[in-house]
């Protein structure tokens, strides 16, 4: 684990960004700050797109899980969070519209903790718009790597493996592989011909 830039920690209100290529442990990360607080204070969310391993639960690479609320933007993750929860996760947060940065600040206002995991790069090697704003505006950011599944090295690329169908870019370990930079190519798929299909665009 590498810890780019940790300010010290607020007494409550404190946004904390979990970015990283696939495989590279977010996910497990997430569940283990979850389970430290007490059952009924946090709150797990999750986007409907990914259906990768749970529909209603956060479950990492490991095997973990967690139950999860499904949502399909910010506006729908807002009006479900109760006044008494001090903690609020959010899986895989490049899934998300940009509405997301306005509703972690309003969490951290109201003194309530957030969490986010989030790719570091899409396939293209290319930042999410919503993470570089989510980027900005937390106050501790984690920065994790996988081991390179072609040399064994630090990786912080998530390589696609498979054919890209239809613009689909959900998918787990028989679709991706982590990868250094020196071993990661970007798919032959255009990308702006994706950039219209992709939710995490948005
Ligand atoms: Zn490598």
């Amino acid at each position: 684990m590498v810890v780019e830039s940790e300010r010290p920690p607020l007494p409550r209100g404190l946004i904390t960004l979990i970015t990283g290529c696939m495989f590279s442990g977010k996910t497990t990360e997430l569940l283990r700050r979850i389970d430290g607080v007490d059952s009924g204070l946090a709150l797990l969310f999750k986007h409907v797109i990914d259906t990768r391993y749970a529909i209603d639960a956060v479950v990492s690479h490991g095997g973990k899980s967690c139950a999860a609320i499904v949502v399909d933007g910010s506006a729908a993750l807002l009006h479900r969070i109760p006044n008494d929860v001090s903690l609020v996760g959010v899986d895989e947060a490049h899934f998300l519209d940009n509405g997301v940065v306005a509703v972690v600040s309003e969490l951290r206002r109201k003194g309530v903790d957030v969490v986010l995991t989030s790719l570091n790069c899409d396939s293209w090697g290319e930042s999410f718009a919503v993470v570089d704003r989510l980027t900005q505006i937390a106050d501790a950011r984690i920065v994790l790597t996988a081991s390179c599944a072609a040399c064994g090295e630090a990786a912080n690329r998530t390589q696609r493996t498979t054919p890209i169908i239809d613009g689909n870019m959900i998918g787990g370990a028989e679709s991706y592989e982590p990868r250094c930079v020196r071993c990661w190519r970007p798919p032959e798929t255009l990308h702006k011909t994706l950039r219209l299909d992709t939710p995490s665009r948005s």
